[in-house]
């Protein structure tokens, strides 16, 4: 169980590590304003050029931490009490819930249409059957497997926008781990900016709002390589206002008999999807860069980059498991491989 725990954590305590020695809270670089916290299971980041007004800069920071925390507890899973807590354990019931869950379902059933259910905000159930968080060392029964997945489908998802409810039917659970996080750190910049702060990045372990610039330079982003720890696979070089997400099999997972398993689920299967290590998405927001992400990573190398090519403004990277790149057309010249 310790060694479980370990391995469970190991990358992230690595991360918080690294991150300890280069800062004390507070980081300055080259003029470069860093803060950061641990928020959704990751180490968040806000860095912003040091300019303007330092005191209401600093202000609106803490506050967009404050923002971040707020919303992660409506829309955890795991979250006691959070609105997603309420509905999973209410079945049947019209549950008043947050505008921003109404929000953040909304847009997670609409990408969940457009991948024709790769994306599935209605796997609960499978994300608790396969609990990756806490260090399981070996897949569920296929039966349970089976189980679990009779109980999901969007289709089970009752919305109410106007009277401000949810009723989930046939016993689903939802997880909104695939576009909470793009949600909840669009809102961070969202707020960042109606502080008057021009120029930023909020990082939530790898996953990005852009805004504005550093200094005279665009922003240099390194993307995370699926196996090499710490290298990357990848810069991309960023001159306008984006949000960058990656999904990864390397981001949540077990080995059982050689065999990699991880967090983000085939919802034909119930099973780790196959096929991919890693998917970036570039998108004008983090909440569809997100979803769409988890979405192309189950869809693979075609049917994922046709999703990609169909949607106006949004870009993508794909490595699949032998570490080929794909890249769409817009991000051609722009990554610059390693
Ligand atoms: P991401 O890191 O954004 O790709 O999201 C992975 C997380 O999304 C998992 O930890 C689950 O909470 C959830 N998830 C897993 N599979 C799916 C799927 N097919 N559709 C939507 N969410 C998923
Ligand atoms: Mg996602």
């Amino acid at each position: 169980m310790k060694r479980n725990i370990l391995r469970t954590f190991l990358p992230l305590i690595v991360v918080i590590l690294m991150l300890l020695l280069l800062s004390t809270g507070n980081r300055e670089e080259s003029g470069l304003f860093r803060r950061t916290r641990l928020l959704m299971g990751t180490v968040v980041e806000i860095s912003v050029p040091g300019e303007g007004d330092r005191a209401r800069m600093e202000a609106a920071v803490d506050e967009a931490f404050g923002e971040m925390a707020r919303l992660e507890n409506l829309l955890g899973r795991r979250q006691k009490g959070s609105d997603v807590w309420k509905l999973n354990h209410n079945p049947g019931v019209d549950i008043p819930v947050s505008a921003e869950t109404l929000d953040a379902v909304s847009e997670g059933l609409r990408i969940s249409d457009i991948s024709r259910g790769a994306f599935d905000i209605t796997l609960g159930r499978l994300m608790e059957l396969w609990n990756f968080e806490d260090g399981r060392e070996a897949p569920p029964s296929p039966e349970a497997v089976e189980k679990a997945l009779k109980s999901s489908g969007s289709g089970n998802v009752k919305i109410d926008v106007s009277g401000g409810t949810i009723r989930l039917l046939s016993g689903i659970h939802l997880d909104l781990g695939g576009i909470a996080k793009g949600y909840i750190i669009d809102r961070a910049a969202e707020l960042l900016v109606g502080r008057g702060v021009k120029n930023f990045i909020v990082n939530a372990g790898g996953d990005m709002v852009i805004t504005g610039r550093k200094g005279k330079k665009p922003w240099r982003i390194g993307l995370q390589h699926p196996r090499r720890e710490g290298e990357v696979v990848a810069h991309v070089d960023i001159d306008e206002d984006v949000a960058i997400v990656t999904s990864g099999d390397y981001e949540r997972y077990f080995i059982h008999d050689g065999r990699r398993y991880h967090h983000i689920l085939n919802p034909s299967t119930g099973y780790p999807a196959e096929g991919l290590m890693s998917v970036t998405i570039t998108a004008g927001d983090a909440k569809t860069a997100d979803a769409i992400c988890t979405a192309v990573f189950v869809l693979g190398v075609e049917e994922g980059m046709e999703l990609i090519d169909s949607l106006d403004g949004i870009e993508g990277m794909i490595v699949d498991r032998d570490g080929e790149k794909y890249l769409s057309a817009g991000l051609k010249g722009k990554v610059v491989p390693r």
